[in-house]
């Protein structure tokens, strides 16, 4: 029915109909579609051949920009040699190399890795990981998880149950049994316009203390947090919050998961925000960057005494039920140890410190348009949060979203606030075009 697609030749369709898009307005969407064709650096080209330029790194996975040829030619050449291999009770070199590859990037003893295809599927691998630990070690009585107000961990059933995002569970009412939710973090009242971290909210940590009191610590597996959340908008952790639930984590014998989906490979301007904040969890999820959104793949990376709790059977026993027919793909792998030659070779993680101040400063200066309430930003990932209009909530950010996608800025929204994660290739140039855009269509919206 719609023909959004100029008709080209050995094309079968021009239609729009059929696929079910994710996380989307379909029939919004369909109505006026926005369709990319082709990307090259900090840029995409929409099917009507504009210039769009990329504010989001895709959907926060393009750390290195777009059309790498480093990536392309690794994946091609993998392709060719070895296209699939299995990885149960069979092995290919190149997981191998990869996850000794990754355990030197990764925070200091968080070296024994688990490969997935998606961040969902990393978040319910570590949930799955932490509780067959548990009993491993004889605290079977340890099945509780604990998630977070406004997380996002992805939408398996574990990660919409330890998730605070409400529409992404309310559809589903049998979740996981036994989980409860720590307050999110998000406080305007007291830390709006902070640069960076904001300092008030340390406390709403303790609450973790509340549910031990409540439930027994012999009764709580673990808890999982994004250390920044992304999809909720851009939330940052309070100064010393995270040590704070590192600390009472500890005490109780409760696994901390960070779900570094999002914040890995150089988004907080280190590896993973465990090393910018000063945090080493028990587990970290990742996906994303991990190929720069080239091939699908994601992993999880485990202390190594929770990997050696798994070994003490017989040799000969299969030591976790689990794993993906993908886990470790050869294409994948070859994509993520080219992505990380790119990462180290132009220090792309280090870029994004040198440019962090930039960066906050670009987007505090939008404080004075109409309407903007809040404005966050760390590393090369910002937030820039907007009052809900009368029409409601979601109303303004959308109508802002549409606007810079129509005068060639990508952002993302999420309810009223506009979401930025450029590439950590991005010019100081391009800040200024991604902000002055954004301002011109907050404007606009006002
Ligand atoms: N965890 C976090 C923190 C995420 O941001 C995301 C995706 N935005 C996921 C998990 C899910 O990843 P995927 O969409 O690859 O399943």
């Amino acid at each position: 029915m719609t023909n959004a697609f100029a008709p080209k030749p050995g094309r079968i369709s021009n239609s729009l109909d059929d696929f079910w898009m994710p996380f989307t307005a379909n029939r919004q969407f369909k109505a006026n579609p926005r369709l990319l064709e082709s990307a090259e650096g900090m840029y995409f080209t929409s099917a009507d051949g504009r210039k769009v330029l990329d504010g989001t790194a895709g959907l926060w996975c393009c750390n290195a920009g777009h059309g790498r040829r480093e990536i392309t030619e690794a994946v091609s050449r993998q392709i060719a040699k070895l296209d699939f291999a299995p990885t149960f009770q069979m092995g290919h070199p190149l997981p191998f190399e990869l996850a000794e590859r990754l355990a030197d990037v990764a925070p200091k003893g968080l070296n024994k890795v688990f490969f997935t295809n998606s961040g969902s599927e990393s978040a319910d691998t570590a949930l799955k990981i932490a509780l067959a630990y548990q009993r491993a070690i004889g605290q079977g009585t340890r099945t509780r998880l604990i998630g977070r107000e406004l997380g996002y961990h992805g939408v398996g059933f574990g990660g919409i149950s330890v998730g605070g995002m409400v529409n992404n569970r309310k559809a589903f009412p049998a979740l996981l049994p036994n989980v409860d939710h720590l307050p999110h973090t998000l406080d305007i009242q007291r830390n709006a316009f902070s640069r960076g971290l904001p300092e008030f909210g340390i406390e709403k940590a303790d609450e973790l203390e509340r549910l031990v009191t409540l439930h027994g610590a012999e009764n709580i597996a673990a808890v999982i947090v994004e250390p920044m959340s992304g999809s909720a908008g851009v939330i940052l952790p309070p100064v010393g919050y995270l040590q704070r639930l590192r600390e009472i984590t500890r005490k109780h014998g409760i696994l901390l998961i960070f779900d570094e989906v999002i914040t890995g490979f150089g988004r907080v301007g280190q590896a993973f925000a465990a090393q910018r904040w000063g945090v080493t969890p028990d587990i970290i999820t990742c996906a994303k960057g991990l190929t720069n959104g080239a091939i699908p793949m994601g992993a999880v990376f485990v202390a190594e005494d929770i990997y050696q709790a798994f070994m003490q059977g017989p040799e000969s026993a299969i030591e976790f039920f689990h794993g993906y027919t993908y886990s470790g793909h050869p294409v994948a792998c070859a994509a993520a140890l080219a992505t990380l030659d790119i990462y180290q070779g132009e220090r792309l993680f280090e870029r994004t410190i040198e440019l962090e101040g930039y960066w906050q400063d670009a987007l505090l200066s939008l404080k004075e348009l109409p309407n903007v309430i809040d404005i966050r930003a760390v590393g090369l990932v910002g937030g820039v949060q907007l009052a809900p209009s009368a029409e409601g909530v979601g109303k303004r950010g959308f109508q802002v979203f549409e606007q810079c996608f129509h005068t060639g800025v990508m952002v993302r929204v999420t309810g009223d606030t506009i979401a930025m994660s450029p590439p950590l290739i991005v010019e100081k140039e391009q800040i200024d075009i991604l902000v002055g855009k954004l301002a011109d269509s907050i404007r606009k919206a006002a």
